[in-house]
C-alpha cells in the first residue's frame, strides 16, 4: 500500500500558504484543511454576537460550543475549501480584512486553541493530508512526515494581500495593508501560546520571485523524497 503522507504548511500571512497548500493536496489526492479558517470562524461568531475577540471566556465558550466543519471541493477547476459555521456557508465572510485581523487576536486566546487543536489532530488522522496554518509542524502534527516553513519578503506580502483584497472588492490602502501585515506578523509570532515559528526540521521555502507553479513542484518533490524513503 501506497503511505500517505501528513504535510505541515507554516507561514505569515501572505507568505502563499492557502493557494500553495490547495494546489499541493490537489495534486497529490490528498485532503487540505485550513486551520486559519477555524479561527476566522471564532472571530466571526464573537463579531455576530457582539463579543469583543478579547472576552477570554466567552470566546473559549464559543470555539468549545460551535460546529466548524471544513470541505473540500472543486470549482471551476480550482480546488476549494468551503467552511460552514453551525450549518452555514461562511466561506466569503470569514476573508474579510476586519476577520483576520480578529482572528490574530483570538487566536492569542489558550482557550480556544486547546478547543480548536484536537479537532485538527482528528481530522489529520487518517493521513493524506495537507494541513496549514501558524502552529503546524510545531504543535497541532510535530510528528508530520514533511514541514514547509513559506515565507517571502514583507514587501511581497504586502502586494499579495493588496491584491487578494482588492479582488475581492475591497477598498483599501496599500499603507492599511502594510499595517495590517506588520501587526499580524508581530501578534503571531510573539504571542506566548503556539507562537509562530519555523521548527528545526522544516524547510524554509523563501517564495519571493517564485511562481505559484514552482513552489508547488518544490514541495510535491519533497514530498516524493519523503514517500521513497518510507
Ligand atoms: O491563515 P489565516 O490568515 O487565515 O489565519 C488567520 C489568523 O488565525 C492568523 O493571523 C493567526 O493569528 C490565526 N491562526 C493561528 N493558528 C493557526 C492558524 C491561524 O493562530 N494554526
Amino acid at each position: 500500500m501506497i503511505k500517505r503522507l501528513t504535510i505541515a504548511i507554516d507561514g505569515p500571512v501572505g507568505s502563499g500558504k492557502s493557494t500553495i497548500a490547495k494546489l499541493v493536496a490537489k495534486k497529490l489526492g490528498y485532503l487540505y484543511i485550513d486551520t486559519g479558517a477555524m479561527y476566522r470562524c471564532v472571530a466571526l461568531k464573537a463579531k455576530k454576537e457582539d463579543i469583543p475577540w478579547t472576552d477570554e471566556e466567552r470566546l473559549t465558550d464559543i470555539a468549545r460550543n460551535s460546529s466548524i466543519k471544513l470541505e473540500n471541493t472543486v470549482e471551476d477547476g480550482e480546488p476549494k475549501c468551503l467552511v460552514y459555521l453551525d450549518g452555514e456557508d461562511v466561506s466569503a465572510a470569514i476573508r474579510e480584512q476586519d476577520i483576520g485581523q480578529g482572528a490574530s487576536v483570538v487566536g492569542k486566546i489558550s482557550g480556544v486553541r486547546r478547543a480548536l487543536v484536537p479537532l485538527q489532530r482528528e481530522m489529520a488522522a487518517a493521513g493524506g493530508t495537507v494541513m496549514e496554518g501558524r502552529d503546524i509542524g510545531s504543535v497541532v502534527l510535530p510528528s508530520a512526515d514533511l514541514k514547509i516553513f513559506l515565507n517571502a519578503s514583507v514587501q511581497e506580502r504586502t502586494r499579495r494581500r493588496h491584491l487578494e483584497l482588492t479582488e475581492k472588492g475591497e477598498m483599501i490602502s496599500i499603507e492599511e495593508v502594510i499595517r495590517e501585515v506588520t501587526a499580524r506578523d508581530e501578534q503571531d509570532s510573539t504571542r506566548a501560546d503556539s507562537p509562530l515559528v519555523k521548527t528545526n526540521d522544516a524547510v524554509e521555502v523563501d517564495t519571493t520571485g517564485m511562481s505559484i507553479p514552482e513552489v508547488v513542484e518544490k514541495i510535491i518533490s519533497l514530498a516524493h523524497e519523503r514517500l521513497d524513503k518510507s
